[in-house]
């Protein structure tokens, strides 16, 4: 696997694989790779003759009060588990090879990104549409996989792509947990012992609302009343949003039909985590 850290770089390997006929594969990362990320390298790897994989803290995507200066990175052991999903090339640029200190440009997207994340973290969504469309135009892949644990994410992306004509295919990954039912998150390194534990409280919530959904409740307020209720009964968590939103749109529904994203954001002690289902009714 080669690890290189230029535009230039990036652009010349995948011409070759181009001429050679070679379909490519990309998965974008912040880096700090752990088993969600694997899963969907590993994916990428079976679908593909060659997979990209993005390491790159993107700093437009975080706000001015977010954690981008202390975000954990560990390019050697991300080179390793890259190596070991079967990654042909792992592209980690520095900032100033991503963005120019006089850019003009970014990409914005209406709908789609004003609720859920987008409500508390207003620029979030532009920084990321902006640097994927950036890896996109630098990568040309076939397909790019994202994970569903980002799942306002996914659904703009799809969008975008829909919305721009990007001639790629967008693959939604599973999320892959810890045994405790926790969403792996890079994030989660941030936890005390305490609130590891405390952390539970976010799947086990999300699961008295999927069953029941399951057992047939169509009241969507009813189901965000339970999930509530349960997280608050955890003294370490803190609410930032518990909403069940339309997943192609979105936007809130009232009744529970069609793919519906129930979506959580809750703070523990002072790290954010997200975590969702989707259900098809
Ligand atoms: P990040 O490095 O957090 O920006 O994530 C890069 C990609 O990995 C995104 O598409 C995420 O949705 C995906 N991802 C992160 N955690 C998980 C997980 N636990 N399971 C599946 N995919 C994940």
């Amino acid at each position: 696997m080669q690890i290189v850290k230029t535009i230039g770089e990036v652009r010349s390997v995948v011409k070759q694989w181009k001429k050679e006929g070679l379909s490519v594969g990309l998965v974008p990362t912040m880096g700090f790779l752990h088993e969600g990320h694997k899963s969907l390298i590993e994916r990428a790897v079976k679908e593909n003759d060659r997979v990209v994989v993005s390491d790159f803290v993107n700093p437009t995507q975080f706000g001015p009060n977010e954690d981008l200066a202390s975000y954990p990175r560990d390019l050697d052991r991300d080179a390793k588990l890259c190596e070991e999903a079967g990654a042909a090339l792992l592209f980690n640029p520095e900032p100033e090879e991503m963005y120019y200190e006089d850019r003009t440009t970014s990409v914005n997207m209406e709908g789609l990104t004003k609720e859920l994340c987008g409500k508390s973290r207003p620029i979030h969504f532009s920084g990321v549409c902006t640097v994927v469309s950036k890896l996109f135009h630098i990568v040309t892949p076939d397909r790019a996989y994202f994970g569903q644990k980002d799942a306002q994410q996914l659904a703009v992306i799809k969008r975008m792509v829909r919305d721009l004509n990007f001639d790629i295919e967008i693959v939604g990954c599973p999320i892959i947990r810890e045994e405790d039912g926790l969403a792996k998150s890079s994030r989660n390194t941030y936890l005390s012992e305490e609130e590891r534990k405390a952390a539970v409280i976010l799947n086990q919530s999300l699961k008295i609302g999927k069953e029941m959904i399951e057992k047939g409740e169509k009241d969507a307020a009813k189901v965000k009343e339970a999930i509530v209720k349960n997280l608050t009964t955890e003294p370490l968590a803190k609410i930032d949003y518990v909403e069940i939103v339309d997943f192609n749109t979105i936007e809130p529904i009232t009744t529970i039909k069609g793919s519906v994203l129930t979506a959580i954001a809750v703070y523990i002690g002072k790290t954010r985590l997200i975590d969702n289902f989707i259900v098809n009714i």
